[in-house]
């Protein structure tokens, strides 16, 4: 924050192999980086780019479009081109879509092990020809596609099963000496999902692309995101997230960047310290941090601005943030770096904030 100290560090990054997609780094000498998927059908090439650019303009760092048909792998070249961020292709079924976006300059390709049945014969025809163009491979198991083999194994979809799984698939690539690797093993239940991460984790050193599969509607894929990736950064697990939702991709990448920049492992934009609001709450602190939020969604620096409802801690809150406005008696105490700088009425409230907001970001140069 400006001027603030330090964040506290969550832990340790797990030490990694080191992949490149375009000029994003993923593993443990990269920031974790967000991801998502579009939903546009990829032949459809201005559609696509116009949300790759929203996305891009949402905080994410590498965009998946999926390659169903010959006609989405013909568009690939020009979506690799032209898009802003590093594209991955992703490939289920078809082995021959997986040497079409390697050649089409994609800069990464997801596979995954459990639905390209024909697959495991071509892994050295697809190790040579991601060699030759620098592709790096993700293998990309999911709960819903488990190798069938497997489920006989373990009788279903269990932790043990899935990291196996991928396992399995990078000891193929690497008997072609292929390494450029990463491994996402995906589940709906958080619970599932932490341990079979935590199990590749102790297993490998493939960088790890985090995900729990199939999270639901935006309220609960937001919270068993948020805990699953929470419980495993804690640990220095995850290289690159994606955020799964019944919801708009850019919904995903918001609730990504917010996960990082919660973790201390994404710097922090616009962060509003607001209290609940109870019985001795003397303005509507409801509105007041919608509004303010609402406001300055756009900032693009680091802010905190506290909007507190009495004067129980709205001193102390609004004192710690850059700005804060401590409420009491239908007015607002306005804070500016830790002074009073003015009182006003609660209708002005909002308005006093943006403007200081807008004028910090000013001062600082940053913006
Ligand atoms: Fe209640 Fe005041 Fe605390 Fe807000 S700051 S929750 S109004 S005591």
């Amino acid at each position: 924050n400006l001027g603030m100290p330090a964040p506290a560090a969550l832990a340790p990054r797990r030490p990694t192999r080191q992949l490149r997609l375009g000029p994003v780094g993923v593993g443990s000498d990269s920031p974790v980086s967000v991801q998502s998927m579009t939903t546009t059908p990829t032949v459809d090439v201005n559609a696509t780019l116009q949300q790759i650019a929203e996305l891009t303009a949402a905080g994410c760092d590498i965009v998946r479009v999926a390659c169903p048909s010959a006609d989405d792998a013909l568009a690939l070249p020009e979506i690799a081109r032209k898009s802003p961020i590093p594209v991955i292709a992703d490939i289920h079924f078809q082995p021959r879509y997986v040497f079409a976006a390697i050649e089409a300059g994609c800069a990464g390709v997801r596979v995954n092990p459990g639905n390209i049945k024909k697959f495991d014969d071509r892994i050295g025809e697809i190790a040579q020809a991601a060699r030759e163009h620098r592709t790096p491979i993700r293998i990309g198991v999911n709960a819903g596609s488990l190798d069938p083999r497997l489920i006989a194994k373990h009788g279903r979809a269990t932790p043990e099963a899935l990291a196996e799984s991928a396992l399995w698939e990078a000891s193929l690539f690497a008997e072609h000496d292929f390494h450029d690797i990463k491994i996402s093993v995906k589940h709906n239940d958080p619970v599932v999902m932490i341990r079979a991460y935590e199990i590749l984790a102790a297993q490998c050193d493939y960088p790890l692309h985090l995900g729990v599969t199939e999270a639901g509607p935006a309220f609960q894929g937001t919270i068993k995101s948020a805990v699953a990736f929470g419980a495993l950064l804690r640990q220095g697990i995850g290289d690159t997230i994606r955020v799964s939702l019944s919801a708009p991709p850019v919904e995903e990448v918001k609730v990504g960047a917010q996960i990082l920049q919660a973790l201390n492992l994404r710097p922090r934009k616009l962060e509003i310290v607001s209290c609940p609001s109870c019985a001795r709450a003397q303005v509507d602190v409801y509105r007041l941090a919608e509004e303010v939020t609402a406001g300055l969604e756009d900032m693009g620096i680091p802010m905190r601005i506290a909007v507190m409802g009495c004067v129980v801690n709205g001193p102390g809150e609004a004192r710690e943030a850059d700005l804060g406005v401590a409420s009491g008696n239908g007015k607002g105490q306005i804070f500016v770096r830790g002074k009073v700088v003015k009182t006003v009425p609660e209708s002005a409230i909002v308005e006093t904030l943006i403007e200081e907001a807008l004028r910090l970001a000013e001062e600082s140069g940053l913006e």
